[in-house]
């Protein structure tokens, strides 16, 4: 079978991966000119089956509606006009209760659980390097009320059979030495010792280049303006220099999904939520953690990478503008520097924005879609390099005819 992949963000590039193993002839088209140049660039690199909980919970409307008047918030809700983003957001609001928000992390949590081991799998089947770390991550608290809260709360992730142990601060400084200047700063921490991380973005240029000699094609530079349809099939895709016609189309376009389907009568409910990185380099006499993990009460993620040190904080609600200047990133060097004062060389940093393809649910949205032709692979929200490689594979699964290994009713169009 002919498949033309829309997207070669991590997700687009995984699924090519999945599907060339299947036989089938794949062609992936991206508008940047090297693949994971968008989402997938500079993620905080977390592979955190640990840290599946949803957004949408009992204590998220509120922390949206303090984001109105407190600049210094980690999450931050810029109201618009856009009705894009007040649809969205009703939708959102339906999932914060505590029953949506157990199922929602629930199923968030098997889909994490599924897809962690299928990125090491596939790293050593291709030897691919993306700066792994596999020693766990660490989910550290500054409060105490937070800490306990949390220590209770990650019940519902070991029922799950994920691991999570609740450390004390001598315990967590002995997990990893990197965290001793925080002595006075932390209360305690969650430990996940089966969490890791890795560069999403080398990962993926590196998948590309086996995808390629695997016989994919990757039209690069080449911008989708429309889908043609007949009602039931997509009949082509238009772009700004062919008409591309092939047998399946599968959707990977992260945040730009919705927009590309608009016209043939697909609602897609993804919403951009913006979030900063800084990447700094690390020389010989830094003293980086040796372990990723999130400063939980700044909601400030964190993550050794090679010789890098990359920090990644807040979730703004501002549209689709990547635009940042360094002011942006002033709060989450302040508070980094409060723990980790000589991780990395701070006055080098790489500023970067980038979005986040949320769902409502948090769950994305892995699915057969109402024209006959055309499959979805998207929405994967702030969890899409944990869950890539798991979802391309459900994917896959599902275009074969073929019985996926974890229940994916949850992803599914009807669903969403
Ligand atoms: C700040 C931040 C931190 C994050 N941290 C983590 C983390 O620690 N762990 C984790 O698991 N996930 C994390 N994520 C989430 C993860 O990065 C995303 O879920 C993931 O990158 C989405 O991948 P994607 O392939 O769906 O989208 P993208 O990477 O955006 O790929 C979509 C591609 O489609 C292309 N495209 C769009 N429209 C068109 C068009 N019309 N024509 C041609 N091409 C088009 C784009 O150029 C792009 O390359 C984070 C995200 C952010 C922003």
């Amino acid at each position: 079978m002919r498949v033309l992949v829309l997207g070669a963000g991590v997700v687009g590039v995984t699924t090519a991966f999945q599907l060339l193993k299947d036989g089938h002839e794949v062609t992936v088209i991206d508008r940047a000119e090297e693949v994971a140049s968008f989402s997938s660039y500079a993620n905080a690199g977390l592979v955190a089956p640990g840290h599946a909980y949803a957004w949408s919970s009992p204590r998220a409307p509120a922390m949206m509606l303090r984001s109105l008047y407190r600049e210094d918030q980690a999450i931050r809700f810029r109201p618009s006009l856009n009705p894009e983003l007040w649809l969205w957001s009703l939708k959102f609001l339906k999932q914060c209760t505590a029953e949506k928000a157990l199922v929602n992390t629930q199923q968030k949590s098997r889909i994490c659980t599924y897809s962690q081991p299928l990125i090491k799998e596939i790293a050593n089947e291709t030897g691919i390097p993306y700066d792994a770390n596999d020693g766990g991550l660490l989910y550290f608290y500054r409060h105490a009320k937070t800490f306990d809260f949390a220590a209770t709360k990650c019940g519902i992730l070991q029922k799950e059979g994920i691991k999570v142990e609740v450390l004390n601060v001598a315990e967590t400084i002995a997990r990893d030495p990197g965290l001793t200047d925080a002595e006075h700063e932390i209360v305690g921490s969650l430990y996940a010792p089966t969490d890791e991380s890795g560069d999403a973005r080398l990962f993926t240029i590196a998948l590309a280049e086996e995808c390629k000699k695997r016989g994919a094609r990757f039209l690069m530079g080449t911008t989708l303006k429309a889908l043609e349809s007949d009602g039931n099939r997509i009949t082509g895709a238009i772009t700004d220099g062919q008409r591309l016609s092939t047998d399946q189309y599968v959707l990977s376009f992260g945040v730009f999904s919705p927009e590309l389907v608009k016209n043939i009568g697909l609602r897609l409910p993804i919403y951009p939520v913006k979030g900063y990185s800084m990447t700094m380099p690390v020389k010989p006499e830094h003293t980086p953690p040796t372990l990723g993990g999130v400063d939980e009460d700044n909601l400030l993620a964190y993550c050794p990478m090679g010789d890098r040190f990359r920090l990644t904080a807040t979730a703004e609600f501002a549209g689709y503008e990547v635009n940042h200047k360094p002011a942006d990133f002033n709060v989450m060097t302040r508070k980094a520097r409060e723990i980790f004062p000589d991780a990395a060389d701070y006055s080098k940093p790489e500023y970067w924005a980038g979005l986040r393809p949320m769902t409502p649910s948090g769950l994305p949205i892995v699915s057969a879609s109402p024209i006959d032709n055309l499959w979805l692979n998207t929405g994967h929200g702030h969890m899409g390099w944990t869950m890539s490689c798991g979802t391309a594979r459900v994917l896959a699964d599902l275009m074969a005819g073929r019985e996926p290994e974890i229940d994916a009713s949850a992803m599914s169009y009807q669903s969403c």
